[in-house]
């Protein structure tokens, strides 16, 4: 090989491993960001949006053009080196240009680009989108081969190597968020609402309603002036009304509707003159299904059916919005917080607090542990396998759960106190 041979070989290889380091960075750039940094950056640049929507849209299509590229002049620039090695150093040449290559292409070409990418993704990308977009087009046949090619050995492997999803999952959102919120990104509050929103699909009514042990309602047949008493002791201002017993309700009386009769002295106007048309929802319906309904059927408050068509309970849209926003206390409301701290790893819990919200007030996994039950009450119940009676003492894991109060064999409150000991069972 001529000495002019050799210095234009020695060029070509120089931009071949330009081009290398190009792919490299551009791969890399692209999973760094992933589809929602991508949808970010056409939003902060518009005079790039045309780009980065593409690329957020085709972002399979993007990591085969850089593989495709990539290998490409890699390859290209493996067999440059070697003709180069050989007419320089006769048959040891291929061993030189395998070890001089090997170190040239991982650390040049692999390793300091890809972690440059990943250090300054956006940078990188926007210097990198234009060339990409041209390399897409020009390896378009190239793709599409491939493309048949993944469909065929897919079959045969019966699996979809095709339709790659770059969409985020709901997981990934709430992965992003904690990671966001820990990383000081967004607050506390906000993280919790975020996550609100996402648990929301996979919450039941049954988890927010409040159960029938806890409503307040009225016979159709009672007068107007009996349900003013149960309005002002409940401070609630819809009363489910019943015919026979209270799995049977037919109505909703709303507070509102009573100023017309009671201005007009009709004291005595029955509620089934009163009552409104009630709205039924399956306590197994999801929190965002019955908020849709409700608002829809312009319903603050419906009515849970359980499995059998009796009352389950209520729920209002102040529960589901909770889910989401956190407790909301209106001027009537006189509920004592649920989790209350009461010393040093001590804290007094209502029977009827959700799992979920414990385990997340204690960070302790009830809510994973005891998958058939939502509240407190049912997780004592469970562990007891009977009815515990008012000061008894049950152990769980670390915790040590005194029954405070039980009324009719309702658990009504709890003190647990985290013992740092894992001793299961009963103690008395
Ligand atoms: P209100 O303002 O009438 O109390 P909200 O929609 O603000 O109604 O609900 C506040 C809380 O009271 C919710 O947890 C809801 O489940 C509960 N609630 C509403 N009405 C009743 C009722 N009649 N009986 C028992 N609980 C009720």
């Amino acid at each position: 090989m001529l000495s002019s041979d050799i210095a234009g070989s020695i060029i070509l290889l120089t931009v071949l491993m330009g081009f290398s380091i190009y792919f490299s960075m551009t791969e890399t750039s692209i999973t760094a960001a992933g589809k929602g940094k991508l949808l970010a950056l056409a939003d902060e640049n518009p005079h790039r949006k045309k780009g980065f929507l593409w690329l957020a849209d085709n972002v399979a299509k993007a990591i085969n053009v850089t593989l495709i590229g990539n290998n490409l002049v890699n390859i290209g620039a493996s067999a440059v080196a070697t003709s180069v090695a050989i007419s320089l150093f006769g048959a040891a040449g291929p061993a030189v240009a395998v070890a001089i290559m090997t170190v040239l292409i991982v650390i040049f070409c692999e390793i300091l680009p890809k972690n440059i990418a990943i250090a300054r993704k956006e940078t990188v990308l926007l210097l990198c989108l234009p060339f990409l977009r041209l390399f897409s087009f020009v390896l378009s046949p190239v793709i599409a081969f491939l493309q048949i090619l993944l469909k065929l050995i897919g079959k045969l492997l019966g699996m979809d190597l095709v339709s790659f999803s770059a969409l985020i999952s709901r997981e990934e959102i709430d992965h992003i968020v904690s990671e966001g919120s820990a990383a000081g990104a967004l607050e506390e509050d906000e993280r919790k609402m975020i996550h609100g929103v996402i648990a929301f699909e996979d919450t039941r009514v049954s988890e927010v309603m409040a159960p029938r042990t806890d409503m307040y309602a009225i016979e159709e047949d009672e007068s107007a002036e009996e349900s003013v008493r149960i309005f002002l002791e409940s401070g609630h201002s819809r009363i489910p009304v019943y015919k026979e017993d209270i799995d049977d309700i037919v109505g909703i009386l709303y507070a509102k509707d009573l100023l017309g009769p009671l201005s007009r002295g009709e004291q005595h106007l029955l509620i089934k003159n009163l009552m409104r048309k009630p709205l039924y929802v399956p306590e197994t319906m999801k929190t965002d299904e019955a908020l849709d309904m409700m608002k829809k059927s312009r319903k603050h408050l419906a009515i849970v059916v359980d499995e059998y068509g009796g009352t389950a309970g209520l729920v209002t849209l102040e529960d589901l919005i909770e889910e989401i926003v956190g407790d909301i206390q209106d001027e009537y409301d006189k509920e004592t917080p649920e989790i209350r701290s009461a010393g040093e790893g001590c804290y007094l819990v209502q029977g009827q607090v959700n799992l979920e919200d414990l385990a997340e007030a204690l960070n302790y996994p009830f809510d994973t542990v005891f998958e058939d039950v939502d509240t407190l009450a049912g997780m004592i119940l469970e562990i007891t396998g009977n009815f515990p009676s008012q000061g008894q003492t049950v152990c769980y894991g670390p915790w040590e759960i005194k029954v405070l109060e039980v009324q009719n064999h309702r658990i009504l409150e709890a003190k647990m106190k985290f013992t740092g000991t894992t001793d299961e069972g009963l103690a008395d």
